[in-house]
């Protein structure tokens, strides 16, 4: 445990990971899982944590694979018209795995995806992930927009996301729903991991803080059919993505957030904001006013 232990040492210091890419990484370590897939983001700040990550995931005798280098984009303005993105570095892919044979089912698993041969391929992944039997039977079902068209009005659909981003910060897969036994237990185990072996960075996880900021209504969340088509001709809510006017921390935010009443496009609120566990909280105040013509400057496309 003790090379798994500095893995996990470099994992809480380093800058290159969000906290929930933190989390996957040290459940990973722990050997709690046999596989996950992060993101590793290197700035000028932290040119050196590439070749560190890899020494200390070679020294714990797990197998990887990177991918090729990908350019990513920071908001550093938000003026009355528009958001000014600039790249800020580039980012690594990591599948991470166990052992060798992990590895190879996973390289069968990409292989059955690429091949369309999606049941087959969801099977494998459940396995390489360790994802419960109940949440991937109801996954595989709502891979079909239809089902999600039958079961679920817009409201209720959102609601479920957001139930789970609050309630079960410590999983890895999307829950059957947020009362799923297998995955309430997973999140307890996983939790009682972190606090186990990474203390100060739970500590800062799982810190409480409240900013209060104006926000500008950036965008809708739909789910579209073949055609293009919203799956919901009457939406009985608005889920939306809020920009922040101004800086928390150093930085901008895109933060999401469901209403009953439908939104206005680039209508600004002030709004109090409760950050834990890396979610936002939003709680929506009184309308300021509506920008026009509001726009994203960005120099590269990033889908
Ligand atoms: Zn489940």
């Amino acid at each position: 445990m003790q090379k798994e232990q500095e893995l996990v040492h470099f994992v809480q210091a380093s800058k290159g990971f969000g906290a929930f890419e933190k989390i996957k990484l040290i459940i990973f370590a722990s050997g709690e899982k046999k596989a996950c897939f992060v993101r590793m983001k290197i700035s000028s700040e932290n040119m050196d944590e590439k070749a560190h990550f890899e020494k200390h995931l070679k020294e714990c005798g797990k197998k990887f694979i990177v991918s090729r280098p990908k350019t990513f984009e920071e908001i550093i303005r938000v003026t009355k018209n528009k958001a000014v993105w600039k790249p800020a570095g580039i980012w690594y892919g990591y599948d991470l795995f166990a052992d060798t044979r992990t590895k190879n089912m996973f390289l069968k698993y990409r292989q059955l995806k690429h091949d369309n041969n999606h049941k087959t391929a969801d099977k494998i992944g459940a396995k390489i992930y360790g994802y419960p039997a109940c949440c991937m039977t109801q996954y595989s079902k709502e891979h079909d927009v239809n089902y999600i068209k039958k079961n679920y009005s817009y409201y209720q659909f959102y609601k479920k996301v957001h139930a789970v981003d609050k309630k079960l910060q410590f999983i890895f897969h999307i829950p059957c729903s947020v009362e799923c036994n297998a995955s309430r237990r997973m999140n307890e185990e996983h939790k009682r991991t972190v606090i186990k072996l990474a203390r100060k960075f739970y500590c800062s996880y799982s810190a409480k803080y409240v900013f209060n900021v104006d926000v500008i209504v950036d965008s809708f969340s739909d789910i579209f059919d073949d055609n293009g088509k919203s799956i919901w001709e009457k939406k009985n809510g608005c889920d939306a993505a809020f920009l922040t006017a101004k800086k928390i921390n150093g930085k901008y935010y895109l933060l999401s957030c469901l209403t009953k009443k439908q939104l206005e496009k680039w209508a600004v609120y002030a709004a109090s904001i409760k950050t834990q566990y890396d979610t936002a909280q939003l709680n929506l105040g009184r309308k300021k006013k509506t920008l026009k013509n509001f726009h994203h400057q960005r120099w590269f496309y990033i889908p």
